[in-house]
C-alpha cells in the first residue's frame, strides 16, 4: 500500500492551509474531506482581519466587502459607532476562500479525496492507519504522519486521547436581506444572546448575514432577533433557512501525539471573545506544518518531538486566549443593565475614541483591547461597584 508523508483529515482553511506548506515543501499529502464539494454547507460569517488578509495572501476575489466601522448597540439600545479610517476587517465568501486554499494545495501537489469520511485512526509504530467511507466503500490509507482538522464536532482527537474541548458555544446563522444596512452592526443583551453577542453583517448589497452565539437555544433566539429587525425595517426576507455550528471556547487538553497534530478548530484555536477561528487555524497551521516538516526530516514523529508545536502555538496565542477566555467569562455575569452602563461609561468618557486612536490594537487581537478598557479609571470604578471581580492577569483554566 501507499505510503503518503502525511494525511490531513478535514479539508477547511486549516487542513487546506497545513497541507498546502507541507506539499510546498516537497511531502506526499492527502487531503480526505468528508463533504462531496469543498467549501459547502460552511455556518460560517467569514469576517477576518486586515492582518489576515495580508499574512495569509488571501486574494481578493473572494474579499465580498471590506468594513471600517461598525454599530454596537447596548441590550437598551445605546449605540456606539467604532470606526476607523482604513477598513479593519472583510467578509470573505466561504466558499470560495476555501477553495482558493484548496487550490493552492492542489497546485503543490495535495491529493484531495472528497467524500471520504474518515472513521478511525490508529497510529503505529512507523506509521498511521486511517479508516474512511468513500462513497459507501471502505477506504485504507496509511501515512507517516496524520493532521486532525475537522473543525467543531468530530470525535478522532479524543478516540487519540487528547480529552476534549474545556467549554463551548453554538453559533446560527441566516442569509438575509436587507433595507440597505451597510455597517457591521453587533447587538448586546442577555434576551438577544445571552452571555454573547449578535451580529448583522453585509456581504453583497443588499444580502447580509445575521447569527448569534449562544449556550442555549440559538434557533429561538436568532429567529426572535430576525423578527425584531423585521420589524425595525432593516431586513425585509425573516423566514430564511437556519444553520448551525459548534465553537470552541477552549483548546484541547493536548494538540499532539505520536505521528498526531490537531489544528484549527478541531484544536480549539479559536478566539474566546468572538468565536472567530479563521486566522488563529491559519497562523496555527502554518507552525504545525514547520514542525510535521522538522519531524519528517529526522524521521522523529515521537510525541515528544512533535510536542514543540504545542509549545509554539500557545507561544504565540495562549496569553490570548487564556485572557479572552477570562473577558468572555467577565462579560457572561454582566446584566443588561450593567452592560448599558458600561456603554455610557466607554461614551461619556471618551473610551472608543481613545482606544480607537491607539493603532497597535487590532480586529485580530482582543487580549490587550479588554485589558486597556478594564485599566480605564472609570470602568475599573464602576466594575468595583457591580462586585464582579476581574483579575485578567490571573487566569486559571
Ligand atoms: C455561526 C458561525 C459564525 C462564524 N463566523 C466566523 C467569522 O466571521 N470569522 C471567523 O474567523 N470564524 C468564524 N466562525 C468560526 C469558523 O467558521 C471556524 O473557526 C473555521 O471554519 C475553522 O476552520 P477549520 O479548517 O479548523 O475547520 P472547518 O472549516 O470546520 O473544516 C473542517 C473540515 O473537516 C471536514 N471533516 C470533519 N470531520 C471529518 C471526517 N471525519 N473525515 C473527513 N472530513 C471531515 C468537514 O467536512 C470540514 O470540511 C464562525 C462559526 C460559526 C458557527
Amino acid at each position: 500500500m501507499k505510503l503518503y508523508d502525511v494525511a490531513v483529515i478535514g479539508g477547511g482553511p486549516a487542513g487546506s492551509y497545513t497541507a498546502y506548506k507541507l506539499a510546498g515543501m516537497g511531502y506526499g499529502v492527502v487531503v480526505l474531506e468528508a463533504k462531496a464539494r469543498l467549501g459547502e454547507r460552511v455556518c460560517c460569517t467569514g469576517l477576518i482581519g486586515r492582518e489576515c488578509v495580508s499574512t495569509f495572501g488571501i486574494d481578493d476575489k473572494v474579499i465580498l466587502k471590506w468594513a471600517n466601522s461598525a454599530k454596537l448597540f447596548s441590550p437598551s439600545g445605546r449605540l456606539l459607532r467604532v470606526w476607523r479610517q482604513e477598513p479593519q476587517a472583510c467578509v470573505v465568501d466561504r466558499a470560495a476562500f476555501d477553495m482558493a486554499i484548496v487550490s493552492r494545495a492542489q497546485g503543490e501537489g495535495a491529493e484531495y479525496l472528497l467524500s471520504s469520511q474518515v472513521r478511525g485512526v490508529t497510529v503505529g509504530e512507523d506509521r498511521v492507519k486511517i479508516e474512511a467511507t468513500r462513497q459507501g466503500e471502505k477506504l485504507d490509507l496509511d501515512a507517516r504522519a496524520v493532521v486532525i482538522a475537522t473543525g467543531f464536532g468530530s470525535r478522532l482527537a479524543e478516540g487519540l486521547g487528547l480529552g476534549k474541548f474545556g467549554d463551548l458555544v453554538t453559533g446560527a446563522q441566516a442569509e438575509v436581506e436587507t433595507t440597505g444596512v451597510d455597517e457591521v452592526e453587533v447587538y448586546f443583551g442577555q434576551d438577544i444572546a445571552p452571555g454573547f453577542f449578535a451580529w448583522l453583517v453585509p456581504t453583497s448589497s443588499p444580502r447580509a448575514r445575521v447569527g448569534l452565539l449562544s449556550r442555549l437555544n440559538p434557533g429561538h433566539y436568532l429567529r426572535k432577533l430576525m423578527s425584531s429587525l423585521l420589524a425595525q425595517g432593516k431586513v425585509v426576507l425573516a423566514e430564511a433557512e437556519l444553520s448551525y455550528g459548534g465553537i470552541p471556547l477552549k483548546p484541547l487538553a493536548r494538540t499532539y501525539g505520536q505521528r498526531v497534530i490537531v489544528v484549527g478548530s478541531a484544536a480549539g484555536q479559536v478566539k474566546p471573545t468572538t468565536g472567530g477561528g479563521i486566522y488563529y487555524g491559519l497562523i496555527c497551521a502554518d507552525i504545525a506544518a514547520n514542525n510535521l516538516h522538522r519531524a519528517l526530516a529526522s524521521d522523529a514523529l515521537t510525541a515528544k518531538n512533535l510536542a514543540n508545536y504545542e509549545r509554539e502555538w500557545k507561544g504565540k496565542l495562549g496569553r490570548e486566549l487564556k485572557r479572552g477566555y477570562r473577558a468572555r467569562k467577565f462579560y457572561e455575569r454582566l446584566s443588561d443593565q450593567q452592560i448599558d452602563r458600561l456603554f455610557d461609561i466607554i461614551k461619556s468618557s471618551g473610551i472608543d475614541e481613545a482606544l480607537l486612536s491607539e493603532e497597535d490594537l487590532s480586529f485580530d487581537w482582543h487580549a490587550e483591547a479588554v485589558l486597556r478598557l478594564l485599566a480605564h479609571k472609570a470602568i475599573s470604578k464602576a466594575i468595583g461597584v457591580m462586585k464582579i471581580p476581574f483579575r485578567a492577569d490571573k487566569i486559571v483554566y
